[in-house]
């Protein structure tokens, strides 16, 4: 579950906002000048970025005010709230390299001695899925 900083409201749950998609794709200045590719990749093509991710929030449940967010794809970090039309704030150091390094580490292992690590995901992934049956029990008291 995140904490969102709505600009407007301050902190709050997750469950107040829907996502918003993309932030920053700019309406075309001349849309009929646009074939119909073009005109596509405007409507439907977005970035799947991993990573530091730019992306619009509506405050659906509070103040009802669109804003924009900075945020890691990877660990769900929030870097930055901004208003609509103010541009994107620069990104704090990612930590990808350090993940990136990370798994070259998980893929040394890996090589070295599959067994022992395929056998604590499955253990991890048994865990999770407890604790997910677990949730929706304690959301329908
Ligand atoms: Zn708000």
């Amino acid at each position: 579950m995140l904490l969102i900083s709505c600009p407007n409201c301050g902190s709050r749950d997750e469950t107040e906002f829907h996502y918003g998609g993309q932030a920053h794709v700019p309406y075309p200045e001349n849309p009929n000048e646009l074939n119909d590719r073009e005109w596509a990749e405007f409507l439907f093509y977005r970035d799947n970025t991993k990573g530091i991710f730019a992306e619009r929030w509506l405050h659906s449940t509070g103040c009802r005010q669109w804003f924009n967010m900075l945020r890691d794809t990877v660990s769900y970090d929030i870097q930055a709230v901004y208003p609509m039309g103010a541009p994107r704030p620069a990104a704090v150091a990612s930590p990808a390299p350090e993940s990136g390094t990370a798994s070259l580490a998980a893929d040394s292992t890996t090589t070295g001695n599959s067994a022992p690590s395929i056998a604590g995901t499955s253990t991890s992934a048994t865990s999770t899925n407890a604790s997910s049956t677990t949730a929706p029990e304690g959301a329908t008291k």
